[in-house]
Parts: structure tokens; sequence; C-alpha cells
């Protein structure tokens, strides 16, 4: 009881919406319920490149000629300042008990989607992997914590480690030059274990995705390794 008490003190919890403030200390109540309810999903989908209007959250075909990811979807934007607010708690303020409000939105999108109906065989999920180091100081990967509570509630199988980050670059967030950014994301990936991604249905998991570099560069490099289709799901779209 002690314990919980000073730990109140030192980090009382208020939803990051409202600031209604936790009675019991539950990390859950970061982001109520109501709060959770009002972020807005997006009702039409869009090339992840163009932005040009397409039918079930594919590449256009415009796009698709220079770029190997097949689909892209986004639940919201990264615009709201909820939003914004809570995805940055997420991932530099360590809450991780976020990962479930958050994955909560992914599986109402894809569900509501029909994702694994569009990808027309059973997708693996393969978070976008950290590199170790910068997962060691997060103590855990936002991208893995979302893939899991996805696959656990729409019965799809997880590929944790499928893709990993072997090389150490400065994050994405840090560069804002579209040019640079896509340099940065080259060559950064690797499939330590090509059997289990030849001839799969991929879909990558992150929490927010800018231009789009780094799915394409994962893209790329799940596709020569012999990956049939690779797609996006991103919680919200920067
Ligand atoms: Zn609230
Ligand atoms: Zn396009």
């Amino acid at each position: 009881m002690r314990r919980n008490y000073l730990a109140d003190i030192i980090f009382p919890i208020n939803c990051l919406g409202c600031k209604a403030e936790s009675k019991n200390g539950d990390p859950k109540d970061y982001l109520c319920e109501q709060c959770l309810d009002t972020i807005p999903s997006h009702s039409k989908l869009a090339c992840l490149f163009c932005s040009a209007p397409v039918t079930s959250g594919e590449i256009c075909p415009f796009c698709k000629k220079e770029h190997p990811l097949d689909y892209f979807w986004s639940v919201t934007e990264y615009g709201y300042p909820l939003v914004n607010r809570t995805i940055q708690a997420f991932k530099y303020r360590f809450v991780k008990a976020l990962g479930e409000p958050l994955a909560r939105l992914l599986i109402n999108y894809w569900q509501n989607r029909k994702i694994t109906e569009t990808l027309k065989d059973a997708p693996l999920l393969v978070p976008v992997p950290l590199h170790r180091q910068r997962k060691n100081w997060r103590a855990y990967n936002q991208a893995e914590v979302l893939a899991e509570y996805l696959a656990k509630a729409t019965n799809t199988k997880l590929a944790d480690g499928a893709l990993t980050r072997p090389i150490r670059r400065p994050p994405q967030a840090e560069i804002t030059d579209p040019n640079q950014r896509r340099a940065n994301a080259a060559n950064l990936y690797a499939c330590p274990d090509p059997a289990r991604v030849r001839n799969q249905t991929i879909v990558l998991i992150d929490d927010v995705a800018t231009t789009g570099s780094t799915l394409d560069e994962c893209a790329r490099v799940l596709k020569q390794t012999g990956a049939k289709t690779v797609g996006a799901f991103v919680v919200a779209k920067g």
C-alpha cells in the first residue's frame, strides 16, 4: 500500500485527454475509455505516397512502380493532439500501458476494414524492429507491444524477429529532409531466417508512419528475401 501511495505522489496518473486523475493508480487511466473513443479514424483509404484515393489500402498503380510496399493502412492522424500526446508518452515517457488502448485502435480498424480478407492469404505480423541499444533504452519496442495485442485479438500469426535491425543510425524522427530520411533508412534491416518470410504475406506493424521510407525499406528487404506481399499498418500517419 505504502509503495503505491508514494508512487502516486511522484507520478500521479492523469488521463492525457480529459486530465481526470486515476483513483487507483492504474496505468490504463493514462487514456480513459471516453477519450479513446473521441479519436477519429480515417474514413477513406489513400495511397501512402501520393494520397490518391484507393479502394482497399493498396499503394496506387502509379506509386507501385517505385515502391516495394503493397498496402498501407493507418487508423488515424498524428496531427490530432490526443493521438500525438498518447504516442509520445508511449514512446518517450515509457508508459508501456498505453500500448493497450493504442492497440485497441488497431484491432477495431483491422476488423472493420477486413484486412485479413483484403490480403487473401493469412498474413504474418512483423513489428518494425528497433536497434538493440534503443530497445534496451526504452525497455520495449513499441511496435512489438502493438503487434502482440493485435495478433492475439485478431488470431493472426506474429513473426517477431523475422526482420531485425542490426545497424544503429539516428532515429528517423530526428531527420526532416526526405532525401536524408531515405538514405538513413537504407540497408538498415535484415532477415536473419529467410525461411520465415519466403512466400509469406506480411503486415509490418509500427506506431507512426511519416514519409513511408522506413516501411518501404523494410518491404524491400522482405521482398528481396522472398516475401510475396508486404503491407504496413500503423496507428497514425504523420
Ligand atoms: Zn479522459
Ligand atoms: Zn500513389
